[in-house]
């Protein structure tokens, strides 16, 4: 589903992304942390054309990523994410944040799409706030109306970026628990974050990276029992 191979990445003069190679199978869910700054949200926009690679090759679904390749506008539309700060549109309704995409891309009349966004907002329990505005909800709300956009684009592969970790302290868990369904659906997920109890309970793998590099690739029982690098185990005692 995703290969990539030897990836180099370069902003100007910085190195940020070290001869990655990483292979996530169809319905696998990879979890990766490290510290800030090590690359995480880097790589995992590369997966879907928000940044490109400079060297080595990367295939998603089948496409050969690169800046110049055609296939960039589909590749977008396979691939979903959802950021840290919800990105959502504060001038439309929830209901209208989820049926866009959907209409202007997917080509979906208005009634389909809005059929397609009312599933998707009992998926994330939240149906009830279909007809109100973004700033009317609270965080973890609105993360889940992002995750319910997301979702309408019946993409196989979602990246998460840090989904968490801008929602005050409360709210976290009805996020990770919205996750945690999706799991069981066989969509493959690349998740950044460094809730560890999600983590061991979800992930297939687990991905430590830091200064730009993969230094551990493990199943969660190694990484959180037996971690191979010393750096990721110091990583590890800090956060949990
Ligand atoms: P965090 O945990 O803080 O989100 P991260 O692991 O996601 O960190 P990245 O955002 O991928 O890290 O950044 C990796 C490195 O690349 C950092 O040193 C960052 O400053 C640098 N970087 C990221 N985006 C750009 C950019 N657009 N231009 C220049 N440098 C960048
Ligand atoms: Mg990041």
């Amino acid at each position: 589903m995703i290969e990539a191979t030897h990836l180099d990445k370069f902003y100007g003069d910085f190195h940020a992304l070290k001869d990655i190679n990483l292979s996530v199978h169809q319905g696998e869910k990879m979890v990766v942390c490290g510290p800030s700054g090590s690359g995480k949200s880097t790589l995992i926009r590369c997966f879907n054309g928000l940044e490109f690679h400079n060297s080595g090759t990367l295939v998603i679904d089948g496409i050969e990523v690169h800046e110049n390749a055609k296939e960039i506008r589909q590749l977008r539309q396979n691939v979903g994410m959802v950021f840290q700060q919800f990105n959502l549109f504060p001038h439309l309704t929830v209901l209208e944040n989820l049926t866009i995409g959907p209409m202007k891309v997917r080509g979906l009349s208005t009634s389909d799409a809005e059929a397609t966004a009312r599933k998707y907002l009992d998926r994330v329990h939240i149906p009830e706030q279909a007809d109100k505005y973004p700033s009317a909800l609270s965080g973890g709300q609105q993360q889940r109306v992002a995750i319910a956009r997301s979702l309408c684009m019946e993409t196989k592969i979602m990246l998460f970026d840090e989904p968490t970790s801008a929602l005050d302290p409360e709210m976290i868990n009805e996020v990770l628990d919205v996750m945690a369904e999706l799991v069981d659906t066989g969509m493959t997920m690349v998740v950044v974050t460094h809730e560890m109890g999600f983590a061991r309970k979800v992930a297939d793998t687990m991905v430590f990276m830091e200064e730009g590099r993969i230094i551990e690739t493990s199943p969660p029982e190694q990484f959180f029992t037996n971690p191979s690098s010393e750096r990721c185990r110091m990583f590890l005692d800090q956060i949990l």
